[in-house]
Order: structure tokens, then C-alpha cells, then sequence
């Protein structure tokens, strides 16, 4: 019996989970969030995913819940459509093509269906790891220690098991691009049917896309700042943030950030 502990319950994490279940591992996955960490745009599956999927037996799943787009406009700073599409989306590219364009938590939520019989843990961290030579002892936040034979670090962009193992970040191997995306959900109030409107601007990206059958909407706000650093836990300081960098309004930028407030799946990423 081969014990593995994964760090990160997200895409990577599950999958990771999935077939080491199914090739006959034991593994458990240390998740830092207490519940399945929601939140974030629409991710394509693609090429050689969708072969992976389909061995996983969840592609149907992931079809059923597709973000079904109908097509994409842009507009200028006074809504005034500058172009529609129905052959693609900014998003997801051909609306007619084989990719399977998926909103992330729906992806997740599907994974974590295909992994129920594997042991999740929530609202834990790997804070410690000491390689023994035969096993790997691991340290919890909680204090829990376990001996296992592997430790995966699949915990995102900013992975502990990581800077655990090779060092600090800041050593060299992020490479931050001076780019900034928020993306956060609102209630469909903006009409939109099956659909993605994006304002043109120069120095930014404001999009909105249905989600969930119309019933909702997702909202993305990207712009450039070399300088902008902030702590990826303090929510709070990052919307202002956002505040900030839209304030000077336009097209339905103020409703947007109004809503940002109430969003509570609000996800910043450098
Ligand atoms: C909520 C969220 C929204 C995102 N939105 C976008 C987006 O809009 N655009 C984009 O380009 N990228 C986004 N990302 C970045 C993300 O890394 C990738 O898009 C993609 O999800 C990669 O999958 P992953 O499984 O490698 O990492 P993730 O999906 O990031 O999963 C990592 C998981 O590990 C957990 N975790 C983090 N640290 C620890 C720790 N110390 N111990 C245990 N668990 C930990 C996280 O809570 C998360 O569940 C988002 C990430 C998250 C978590």
C-alpha cells in the first residue's frame, strides 16, 4: 500500500486523487479552504484534456455543464456595440468547436463527484515537510502529522508544498507580468442571454458572461500594474484595489463594482 497526500483540492488535486485512486494508491488531499474553493472564470477543456476526461468517464458531465455561449460583442465606453459574433467567444474560441468550455468550480465540483471514496481534508495545510529517506513526514496547520510515502503539491499558483521543498518565490520562479484579473459573480441583471460582452479600452479589460443557465453572470476586470503588490488573502485591500483602477467609470463599470462588494467567490490573481 502506497500512501500519498496531496496538497490542494482544486482541479489538479482532484484529478491527481482520481487516478491514484484508480491505480490503486491511498490518497488524501489537504485542502486549505474549509469547503470546495469556488470562484473564478471559465476554463476550456481542450485537446488533450478532453481525452483525459473521457477516460475519467466525466466528459459527459462536464458537457452538461458547459457554459453554452451563443456568441460575443464589444462596445465602446458608452455601450454602444462595436461588434457581435455568433462563430466565437473570447473565452472559449468556436462555439461550434469539440472544446468543452466549463466555468472553474463547476469543473472542480464534477471532480470532487469522481473522487467522492477519496478523503478530503478541509481547512488544513501542509506547513512542514521532513523527507525521511523511506517516507515523508508531514506537519498540518491542525498539528496532525502523518507519514506518507509521497507528498503532491498541487495547491495553485502560490503552492506551499513548494516553496516547502525548493525556497521562497521570490528566488526566482514567479515571474509576475505586472497583469491583474478580478473576477467575481453578479445576478444577471445585464440582459445578457447565453452571452459575452466585452468593453474596448486600451488600458483595460472589462467583460461580462452568462453563467448557470442566464442566471447569473460573471464579471472580469483586468488591467496592467508593474508597481501593485497585495497580500492574495486580504480580500478587502484587493477590492479597493479594483476601486481604484476603475474608478474613472464608463459603460456599466459602476454597477459592476457596486455588485463586487456582495460577490462572495471575489478571486484576485496577479
Ligand atoms: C478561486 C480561484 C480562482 C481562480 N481564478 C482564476 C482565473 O480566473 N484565471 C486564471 O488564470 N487563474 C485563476 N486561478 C488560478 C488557478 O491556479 C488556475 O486557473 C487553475 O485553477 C489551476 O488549477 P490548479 O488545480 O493547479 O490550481 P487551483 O485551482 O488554484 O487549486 C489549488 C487548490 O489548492 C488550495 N490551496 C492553496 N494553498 C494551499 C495550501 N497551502 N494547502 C492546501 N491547499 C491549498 C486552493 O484553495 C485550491 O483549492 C484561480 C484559482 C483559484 C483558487
Amino acid at each position: 500500500m502506497v500512501d500519498v497526500l496531496v496538497s490542494g483540492g482544486g482541479i489538479a488535486g482532484a484529478t491527481t486523487a482520481y487516478w491514484l485512486r484508480h491505480h490503486g494508491y491511498t490518497p488524501v488531499v489537504v485542502e486549505s479552504a474549509p469547503a470546495p474553493r469556488h470562484g473564478g472564470q471559465a476554463v476550456d477543456v481542450r485537446g488533450p484534456a478532453l481525452t483525459v476526461a473521457e477516460r475519467m468517464g466525466i466528459a459527459d458531465d462536464l458537457r452538461a455543464a458547459r457554459t453554452d455561449m451563443r456568441g460575443m460583442s464589444v462596445v465602446d465606453e458608452d455601450g454602444t456595440e462595436l461588434m457581435r459574433t455568433t462563430d466565437l467567444t473570447l473565452t472559449g474560441g468556436p462555439v461550434d468547436g469539440p472544446d468543452v468550455e466549463i466555468l472553474r468550480d463547476d469543473l472542480v465540483d464534477v471532480l470532487l463527484r469522481a473522487t467522492r471514496d477519496v478523503e478530503y481534508l478541509y481547512g488544513d495545510r501542509v506547513v512542514e515537510l521532513d523527507d525521511t529517506g523511506a517516507r515523508v513526514r508531514v506537519e498540518l496547520a491542525s498539528g496532525t502529522r502523518r507519514d506518507v510515502d509521497l507528498v503532491v503539491g498541487a495547491d495553485g499558483q502560490f503552492s506551499a508544498v513548494r516553496r516547502l521543498v525548493l525556497g521562497p518565490d521570490d528566488d526566482g520562479r514567479l515571474y509576475p507580468l505586472g497583469q491583474h484579473i478580478a473576477v467575481f459573480t453578479l445576478p444577471n441583471t445585464f440582459g445578457l442571454d447565453r452571452w459575452q460582452v466585452f468593453l474596448q479600452r486600451p488600458d483595460a479589460m472589462v467583460g461580462l458572461y452568462t453563467a448557470r443557465a442566464n442566471t447569473e453572470v460573471r464579471a472580469v476586470m483586468g488591467w496592467s500594474d508593474a508597481d501593485l503588490a497585495y497580500d492574495h488573502r486580504d480580500l478587502d485591500h484587493q477590492r479597493r484595489l479594483v476601486h481604484d483602477a476603475f474608478a474613472a467609470g464608463g459603460w456599466r463599470i459602476p454597477e459592476i463594482l457596486a455588485g463586487m462588494a456582495d460577490a462572495d467567490d471575489f478571486y484576485l490573481t496577479p
